[in-house]
């Protein structure tokens, strides 16, 4: 699957909601779903980023998205829930959800671990993983397999020292992903997986690894083709697994 080219026309007539869908891998992933034939919703914190993504993928001929800017991080399930009514409303279902935005917080020890900062990544990370996807599972459900990824790393897999509440969020979505798997497979035709996309040229890997040469790494572009293979029908039947964008590296 690290080799699955994608046909082209894949996701056609595919209603797809990408997370932090305004810079790095998310932008990636957001375009190259699109080009795909995906009608995506690109959600990010800053409007004006997300109107240069609108505006690439009008501008390439790829279907027409649309913008929802929100702030993960201080979100209501209420908020959310009133999201979930309009998707419906106007998509009638939701075929995929990626979730990507994430903040890296402070590479510190937990002994000056600051509390704000710990709230913010706890919150961005994973509560709003959790609460995106319960409020979005109605319009989930109306998909007839519905796909949702969420993105790991492998410090929510081993935790490290200093990475703090980024290493704790990611271990949580590690087991988000295994309970929701597990409490829908039977009830629902929603798989879940996870990602860890694996070091990465964005702005998170340059400021968690100022002396690193970014020339060094893989582009988002590079690294999408498990991104493909967990959105499409080929991973139908596929849940609860935990992968590696580039098992390589
Ligand atoms: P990035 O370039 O920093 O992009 C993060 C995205 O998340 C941005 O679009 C950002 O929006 C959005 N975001 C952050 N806080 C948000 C909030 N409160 N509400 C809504 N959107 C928010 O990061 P990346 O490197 O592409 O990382 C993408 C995912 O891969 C993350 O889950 C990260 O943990 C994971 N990961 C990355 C690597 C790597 O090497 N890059 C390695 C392992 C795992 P703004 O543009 O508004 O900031």
């Amino acid at each position: 699957m690290h080799d699955y080219q994608a046909p082209s026309g894949l996701l056609n007539q595919r209603t797809i909601l990408v997370t932090g869908a305004s810079d790095g891998i998310g932008r990636a992933a957001a375009i190259s779903y699109a080009q795909l034939g995906a009608n995506v919703i690109l959600l990010g914190r800053h409007q004006d980023k997300l109107i240069s993504v609108y505006d690439y993928i009008e501008k390439k001929g790829y279907p027409k998205p649309a913008i929802l800017p929100l702030d993960l991080a201080h979100t209501t399930a209420e908020q959310l829930d009133q999201l979930a009514q309009r998707l419906l409303d106007e998509f009638g279902s939701l075929h995929g959800l990626l979730h990507n935005a994430a903040v890296l917080g402070e590479i510190t020890p937990l002994e000056q671990y600051e509390y704000g900062t710990w709230d913010l990544v706890m919150a961005t990370n994973l509560r709003s993983v959790f609460l995106l996807t319960q409020s979005l599972l109605p319009v989930l459900r109306q998909a007839a397999a519905a796909s949702v990824i969420l993105t790991s790393s492998s410090v929510g897999r081993q935790g490290r020292p200093y990475w703090g509440a980024y290493a704790v969020s990611k271990a949580g979505i590690e087991s988000l992903n295994q309970i929701w798997s597990q409490e829908l497979k039977d009830t629902s035709a929603i798989r879940f997986n996870c990602i860890n996309p694996g070091a990465t040229r964005t702005s998170m890997r340059q400021y968690a690894y100022p002396a690193e040469n970014p020339e060094t790494l893989r582009r988002p572009e590079e690294i999408l083709n498990l991104y493909h293979f967990l959105m499409g029908d080929a991973s139908i039947g596929i849940t609860g697994q935990s992968f590696d964008a580039q098992p390589n590296n």
